[in-house]
Formats: C-alpha cells, structure tokens, sequence
C-alpha cells in the first residue's frame, strides 16, 4: 500500500532512485584510499610498539564501520592494557613520539571530553585521531559494521543521510545537533522498524559475540552473513527509504515521550529511561538510546534551539522529498 500510495506521489521515483544510488556511489571511498589508511596504521604501530610493546592499535569510527565517505580523517584506539595509566601522560609521550618522526600537526587535547592526539601523516595526506582505552567504541564501531554486512540499503540510507546532515550544517555535535554515529543508529531504528523488517535486532539473538568493556557486557549475534536474506520480503528501494526516513523524523516520532533504541530494536518511552527532565547540561529533547551504553542519550548535546533547526530540518528535508521538482539537488543545498 505504502508502495503504491508513493507511486502515485512521485512518478519519478525510479528516476529518483538512480540519482540516489549514483550520489552514493560517488561517497565510497577508493580502495587507494583504504591502501593508505592501513600504511598509516602499520607506520603507528611500529612507533607505538616501541615505546609499549604490549599495547595495541584499533580502528574504530567511520574508517571501520563502514560508514565512512571517501576523504575522512581516520580514528584510531590505542589499547593499553592497564587501565590505571594516566591519560594525559600517555598522550603527551605519544605526541612527543609522533612529532620526532615527521608527523604534522601533532596536538595533544588532554582535556578534550574524549582526550586525543591529533595528526596528520604528509605521506599520505591523512589526519588521524587517536584516543586511549576507548574500547567501546571499538566495540560499537563492530556493531555497526555489522549491521552494515546484513542489507546494502542500510549503507546507502546513512550514507545518503550524512551527506544531507553534512551539507545543511546539522552533524555538529559542538553546536548542539547530531553526530555521524547518532545518524547510523537512527538509520539502523529506521530500517529495524520498516514492514516488512530490512535489518534484526543483532543484540536481542542468540550472542555469538560477546565481550566485557568497562564492566559492560556487550553481546550480541555476529554472524552476518546468515543473515543475507534477512530483508528481501522487503522490496522498497533507497530513494523510498530516504523519503521514510525523513518524514518519520519530521512526522512520525514522538518527540516528547519516545527513545529510540537500537538494543531492543524498539521504541521505548523516557519515562522508562527516567530520560523526562533535564539533568545538569543533559537534556532529552531528541532520544537515541546507546546500545551499550544504555544510560547514555546521543541526543543530550541537543538544546531548545538546535532541536529546532533540526526538527525544521527534517520537514524541510521530507518536503522536498514529497515535492521538489529536483530533490537529489535540493536536499543537498548548502544551508
Ligand atoms: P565521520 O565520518 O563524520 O567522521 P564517524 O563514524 O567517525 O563519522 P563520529 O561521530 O566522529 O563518527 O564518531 C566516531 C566513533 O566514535 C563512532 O563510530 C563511535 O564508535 C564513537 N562515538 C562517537 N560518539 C559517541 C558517543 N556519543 N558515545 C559513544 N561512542 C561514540
Ligand atoms: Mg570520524
């Protein structure tokens, strides 16, 4: 019904759908650029060994989970296994190491919320964060992967997504709207919720994963590749997603008592949460729950201003889905 009711909207949906695909094909990366990600990678970890040669480096963030567009900074993990060191003293003799090698622009941010170092290789021309400990990430950086693995749309639906949220200035987490990460789980709600479901809830099956990160336990069914077929009762392609996915997020939510949750692969309500009143600087005006981290709101850094260049975003956005002569232009317009 959905289908036809859309079809009768929008003649040119076929057309509209290729428009999308080719938008999203120009955003893969080049597998040049993967090459370089991983000399970079082998270079950091000979210097890093040096100094702690029981320490380990991760990928993690859009490099690994598979939602990064091509010309993204990379974020790497440096695992130490001692949980008691002092961040910022590592940081800092990581910097030390770093700039004695050649590296560019070595800075440490030992107060940042996620303290790093930041730097950027001449060789390869690539920027690189590195955090410390940040095994979650690592973590939820494999869920998302995997989630990635089960059905192509869900790629093509972020990636899609991000674009709009980069260009129309809406994936800033310092100026109170999302991040990259917050946009991947509502995608991944987004297509848990579809009917017929396109993506499973990996965390609510049987765990064939499971690991323990700061007394967390994460779990979850990993073997993806049983689940190739998981969506194809489900026919509707990317341009239909996209057009969905944004009049849920301007229409259909329930902004006032709703949280999404990727966990449960439900809608859970903020009474449950006890997500109804703001706390300190959080506040709970858009709700993404962390899958992991289920205390954690992805929506706290939203404000009462920026919920609302949001919400005004997201109707623009299903607008022109509806209407605009043009919208693979449109929707992408700088703000
Ligand atoms: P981009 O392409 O914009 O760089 P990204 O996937 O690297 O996208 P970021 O939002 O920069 O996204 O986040 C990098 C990684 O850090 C995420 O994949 C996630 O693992 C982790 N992360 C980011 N924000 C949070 C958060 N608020 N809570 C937990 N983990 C987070
Ligand atoms: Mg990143």
């Amino acid at each position: 019904r959905n289908l036809k009711w859309q079809m009768e909207c929008r003649s040119d949906i076929y057309r509209l759908n290729t428009q999308f695909l080719s938008i999203y094909e120009s955003l893969i990366p080049p597998e040049e650029e993967k090459a370089k990600q991983k000399q970079l990678l082998t270079l950091l970890e000979k210097l890093v060994c040096k100094e702690w040669p029981e320490a380990r480096l991760y990928l993690y963030g859009s490099c690994a989970n598979s939602f990064g567009v091509s010309k993204s900074d990379i974020d790497v993990c440096l695992a130490i296994g001692d949980a008691d060191i002092n961040k910022s003293e590592v940081l800092l003799k990581l910097a030390d190491i770093l700039q004695s090698d050649n590296l560019q622009n070595v800075q440490a941010l030992t107060r940042a919320r996620v303290p790093i170092v930041k730097l950027m290789d001449p060789v390869t021309g690539i920027s690189c964060d590195i955090c410390i400990n940040n095994l979650l990430a690592v973590v939820n950086t494999k869920l998302l992967r995997d989630y990635a693995g089960i059905d192509v749309r869900l790629r093509q639906l972020a990636f899609i997504v991000k674009h709009w949220a980069k260009s129309r200035g809406v994936n800033e987490t310092y100026q109170g709207t999302l991040s990259s990460y917050a946009y991947v789980l509502m995608c991944i709600h987004f297509l848990q919720q579809r009917k017929p479901a396109i993506l499973p809830c990996l965390q609510g099956m049987r765990a064939t994963y499971s690991v323990t990160v700061d007394d967390k336990k994460c779990a979850f069914f990993d073997q993806v590749e049983n689940l190739r077929d998981f969506g194809s009762r489900n026919r509707e392609t990317i341009a239909q997603l996209v057009w969905g996915f944004f009049n849920y997020w301007a229409y259909g939510h329930d902004y006032t008592s709703s949280v999404i949750s990727v966990r449960t692969g439900s809608v859970i309500s903020k009474l449950e949460k006890d997500w109804t009143r703001r706390v300190g600087n959080d506040r709970h005006l858009i709700c993404i729950e962390d899958p992991f981290e289920t205390s954690h709101d992805l929506g706290r850094v939203v404000d009462k201003f920026s919920i609302k260049v949001l919400r005004e975003e997201f109707e623009r956005a299903a607008d022109i889905m509806h209407y605009a002569p043009n919208p693979c232009v449109k929707l992408f317009e700088p703000y």
